[in-house]
């Protein structure tokens, strides 16, 4: 295997050099990409070759675009209605939705501004439209196993034209029981064919998909680079939150933390701007840092944090290279960096030179995987901490408020005030005069009230880490377990497992796929900790692990399946 280690020197590399059209390098500068990842280093010259390939990265990689960016090669005008240059199978509706949109985006300038023409097809959408797309003509299709079948069963999705295949997260669909649709799907390519595969993890059933459909692969992995952190010194620890609600969560951790000094790192440009306007708009002093900034302007920021005018410093990678860190409290990444190895050298700006550090990671639910690739290579654990709640806040602020009081107590012009007391004594007893000046004072040193509860996702994530512990062997096809009315399954070495009641059934279209997808998607569980499933006509029953069956209730409430909402509850027979 190649190991990805973005060592020092090959920083800098910017997309240029990976041999992309000018149309594809022009949307990557509009998205605010500065530089590949390094799985997008590593591949994205291979792949353009035309080699077949085998990659072990999980989400929040970047891989996305290291798949897609080397399709947009292959894009070209034609006469006629476009046919499928590429077909990228995921295990989840939401997965074909994203990929969609982010090879639309990265595509947007090609065929002279017309654009890549993409379609997601997956299972819960109505077949009509997806038929009417393809019929109009498309580069790329993002699809679902069990759809993309059920579109070569009817004709509707040409292969012929086919280049590339590509196999996202190819260990959780097989894990879904997608591996006879895989292989029927892949079977019906032209042999031909380019065929990449990425999948989180290595199973046997993956090398012998590999061995049987691939040719020669190039394998690679994130690698196993430079991986101290310089233990004692940096204090880790991950926060579990949903997107919408990092800015807050941010603002609370802060707020707690204290920093000196802060680093907070953001994935791209847009996101450094956008970010900085939020946290200013919350009362944080935020400066962004960019790539283009020269040493001038990078020196008066500097300034700016060293005089404590400004105390957080929002960048990107690239804009953060070659930073004088000294001052650095704290490191803050908004995301789960891209590799671990940037992980590693991110936190690495604090804890330096015997002094201590902290750093800090906002994590989705999804990213669970990174974090836990991070903990591999680094060979530590990250703490998962609480996101402070509104009664923490409180609390806080109260604290502050006293301590200000406290400190007005011991000021010499006390005495100037002696009048307004006068006043309002004769119309209220003093202990209400306190009250209210104290309540004046807590209003002055509060920060914005931030009074809506960010939900408390963390724990969930930990026990689930707990569990998880190295992939064992699978459990069957989902479909095929059936439990008795009584029974409790062990599923994995999750403990006992609770059951839901989902309020579709076969009437409405559900398949396994469906209900795996929509409960790994909300809850962050993998495929081989959902099931066993039974499908009647008018609801379904799916086994997660029992200390589960509450948080997934909760995040599935605005979850549609098959395009549709629906009752979840707890099973109890
Ligand atoms: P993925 O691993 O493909 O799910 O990507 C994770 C996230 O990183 C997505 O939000 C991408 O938009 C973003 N991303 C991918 N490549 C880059 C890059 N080179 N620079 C900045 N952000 C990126």
């Amino acid at each position: 295997m190649n190991d990805i280690d973005p060592s020092p020197d090959d920083v800098g590399v910017g997309f240029a050099a990976l041999g992309l059209r000018a149309e594809t390098l022009a949307a990557l500068d509009e998205l605010g990409y500065e530089e590949p990842t390094p799985i997008q280093r590593e591949t994205i010259p291979l792949l353009i070759e035309g080699r077949d390939m085998l990659g072990q990265a999980a989400t929040g990689t970047g891989k996305t675009a290291a798949f897609a960016l080397p399709i947009l090669e292959l894009v070209e005008a034609g006469r006629g209605p476009a046919t499928p240059i590429a077909l990228i199978l995921v295990p989840t509706r939401e997965l074909a939705v994203q990929v969609s949109e982010a090879i639309f985006k990265y595509g947007r300038h090609l065929l002279d501004g017309r654009g890549v023409k993409v379609v997601p097809i997956y299972g819960g959408q109505p077949i009509q439209r997806q038929l009417q797309q393809l019929d109009r003509g498309v580069h790329v299709v993002v699809a679902t196993p069990g759809r993309a079948v059920d579109h070569i069963g009817r004709g509707s999705l040409p292969l012929d034209t086919v280049r590339t295949v590509v196999l996202d997260e190819a260990d959780e669909m097989l894990d879904m029981g997608f591996a006879d649709d895989i292989e029927a799907i892949l079977d019906s390519t032209p042999s031909d064919r380019q065929t990449v595969m990425f999948s989180a993890t290595m199973p046997p059933r993956i090398n012998s998909i590999a061995k049987r459909y691939q040719r020669d692969p190039v394998r690679i992995q994130i690698g196993k680079g430079d991986t101290k952190v310089s233990k004692a010194l940096i204090r880790q620890r991950a926060y579990v939150v949903m997107r919408q609600h990092k800015p807050a969560a941010l603002g609370r951790i802060l707020d707690i933390e204290a920093p000196r000094a802060a680093l907070v790192f953001c994935r791209t440009r847009g996101e450094v701007d956008q970010l900085t306007e939020t946290m200013n708009g919350r009362g944080y002093r935020a400066e962004a840092l960019h790539g283009g900034m020269d040493q001038a302007q990078r020196d008066r920021v500097m300034g700016r944090l060293r005089d404590g005018t400004a105390e957080l410093l929002i960048a990107t990678d690239v804009a953060a290279r070659g930073l004088d860190v000294d001052l650095l409290t704290h490191v803050v990444n908004y995301d789960v960096p891209s590799a671990p190895e940037s992980y590693v050298h991110r936190i690495g700006r604090v804890g330096r030179a015997g002094r201590e550090g902290v750093a800090i990671t906002l994590a989705e639910p999804r990213e669970q995987r990174q974090l836990q690739n991070i903990e591999r290579l680094t060979k530590q654990q990250i703490e998962i901490g609480t996101v402070p709640t509104v009664a923490d806040l409180r609390a806080t602020r109260i604290a502050q408020t006293t301590e200000a009081v406290r400190e007005a107590l011991n000021a010499d012009d006390l005495h100037d005030f002696h009048d307004v007391l006068e006043a309002l004594s004769g119309e209220h007893n003093v202990r209400t005069i306190a009250l209210a000046a104290i309540k004046l004072a807590h209003e002055a040193v509060g920060g914005p009230a931030d009074e809506v509860e960010i939900p408390d996702i963390s724990k969930r994530f930990e026990r689930n880490r707990d569990d998880r512990g190295e992939r064992g062997p699978r459990n069957d096809r989902p479909d095929k377990a059936r439990p008795g009315r009584d029974q409790k399954l062990p599923s994995g070495n999750d403990g006992p497992t609770g059951y839901l009641f989902i309020g579709l059934g076969r009437r409405g279209g559900v398949r396994p796929g469906d209900l795996v997808g929509a409960i790994a998607n909300e809850s962050g569980l993998t495929g081989r900790q959902i099931g066993p499933i039974r499908i009647s006509d008018a609801y379904s029953v799916v086994g997660v692990p029992e200390h589960r069956v509450d948080d997934i209730i909760d995040t599935m409430r605005s979850t549609l399946i098959r395009g549709k909402k629906t009752t979840v509850r707890r099973y109890t027979d």
